[in-house]
């Protein structure tokens, strides 16, 4: 009797597993095809999609992008509707490009431009953001990283921990440190080619992290070295940092873990963020990286994103300009984030005054992200981004996910020799600072 019991426990329970797996495969298939038939508008624009940054039409124009790897015809896939920044801003009609030959376009940025230390190009200007293990899912995070190392350019742990599956992609993923120190160790350190140091986020200046107790599963609590379902904070500032010459002992302490790393410094963008900046340039860093208001998850306190941080478009030209006055703009990266949104945008930060920018949102959104804002609930992602949750995670599957990050950044490459080509200049290095190329209008 007790044996057949077993038994029958154990055909429900694989039952159950199966069933499951079915629910998964079905939502999975649901979403991967619903994506490539939204922006065909056969059901019409879904009710409620989007903002005025993100308007519907660019998030459609991203899933687009995502599917076919080509720029939109039928949508606006330039700028949104803000009525400000980037959504007024366009380049002038010089209408003198060199040639069609799509190889005669660099499109390559350098994230060393120190004299020592690895010289390390990518082939685009543009990486991943810090997302951690925590905040989203492991499967979006091996996505993103799948796309990184076969596109040669970076992805980024973010603050919660270097997840071992991350591993087989190394030399494309950035380590990062942030106030709270979760998962930060020497193996992982000593793992990366670039480490970079969080000291504020532009969604949420002066406010630190906060990882909801929800999405603190056993996987992520053992990750960040804490306790399963207990909140999780990040706090602000570094409390061992007060001045340049402690900011100069971290990057010190990184090049002693690990003396063949760049340094990259994040810092949101307070009204001296030039002040900021070149401190961190004689604290030794090798990359700027400037984060401005309108970016973030929609974890990010509603209340501090995009009323805290200056906005991306006025930092930029102001610690590019005063980097050129102090004479060491040719030293350092400036990497841009906080509100790129599209490959306008990011050759707009460019002709600004960055190198190249940061990407977080626009990753999501080429994945599924509909800016529905449920980013800090543990089952709020409805389409596995944002989520811990073992069955939601799974609804992304790595490689997909991978591919559609890889055709928007094709499509984006595409724009990008267009906008050159345009405004008469063979690589977007020569763009750099170019502010009388850009229109206000
Ligand atoms: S779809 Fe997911 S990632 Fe996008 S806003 Fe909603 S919860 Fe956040």
């Amino acid at each position: 009797m007790q044996c057949s019991t077993k038994i029958w426990k154990g055909r429900l329970l694989l039952g159950l597993i199966g069933e499951n797996e079915l629910v998964i495969n079905k939502h999975r298939e649901r979403i991967n095809h619903g994506l490539e038939v939204l922006p065909t508008l056969k059901f019409g624009v879904p009710g409620g999609l989007g903002n005025k940054r993100w308007t519907s039409e660019l998030i459609l124009a991203t899933y687009e992008q995502a599917t076919t790897g080509k720029p939109p015809v039928a949508f606006e896939y330039k700028v949104g509707k803000s009525g400000g920044g980037f959504d007024r801003l366009d380049f002038k009609k010089t209408g003198n490009g060199p040639p069609d030959d799509e190889e005669s376009f660099d499109l390559s940025i350098q994230l060393n431009r120190r004299p020592s230390g690895p010289k390390i190009d990518i082939p685009i200007p543009v990486y991943g953001a810090g997302m951690s293990f925590g905040s989203v899912s492991l499967n979006f995070m091996l996505a993103r990283a799948i796309a990184a190392k076969r596109l040669n350019t970076f992805t980024c742990t973010g603050e919660g921990g270097y997840p071992p599956q991350l591993l087989d992609y190394k030399d494309h993923v950035i380590t990062q440190v942030a106030t709270g120190m979760f998962g930060v160790r020497e193996d992982t350190i000593q793992a990366a080619r670039i480490v970079e140091f969080k000291y504020a986020q532009g969604a949420k200046p002066g406010l630190g992290g906060h990882l909801l107790a929800d999405k603190v599963t056993s996987e992520v609590a053992s990750m960040r070295e804490s306790v399963p379902f207990t909140g999780l904070y990040s706090p602000f500032p570094f409390h061992s940092v007060y001045s340049v010459e402690d900011h100069r002992k971290h990057v010190d302490w990184m090049r002693i873990v690990n003396p063949r790393c760049l340094v990259s410094v994040k810092v949101s963008t307070p009204v001296d963020v030039d002040m900021v900046a070149i401190g961190s340039y004689y604290a030794n860093a090798n990359i700027i990286h400037i984060d401005g208001g309108y970016g973030g998850t929609g974890a990010a306190p509603e209340i501090a994103k995009k009323n805290i941080a200056m906005p991306i478009e006025y930092a930029i030209p102001k610690v590019h300009q005063y980097l050129m006055a102090e004479g060491v703009r040719d030293e350092v990266t400036l990497m841009a984030s906080g509100g790129i949104r599209t490959a306008y945008d990011v050759t707009k930060a460019i002709a600004l005054g960055a190198d190249g920018c940061v990407i977080g949102t626009a990753e999501c959104v080429a994945v599924g992200c509909t800016h529905c804002g449920n980013c800090e609930r543990g089952r709020g992602c409805q389409v596995g981004i944002t989520t811990t949750d073992p069955e939601l995670t799974q609804l992304i599957d790595p490689e997909w996910g991978a591919q559609r990050i890889m055709n928007l950044y094709n499509s984006w490459c595409q724009q990008w020799k267009t906008i050159l080509k345009n405004l008469g200049l063979r690589s977007i290095r020569e763009l750099r600072g170019r502010t009388d190329l850009l229109v206000y209008g």
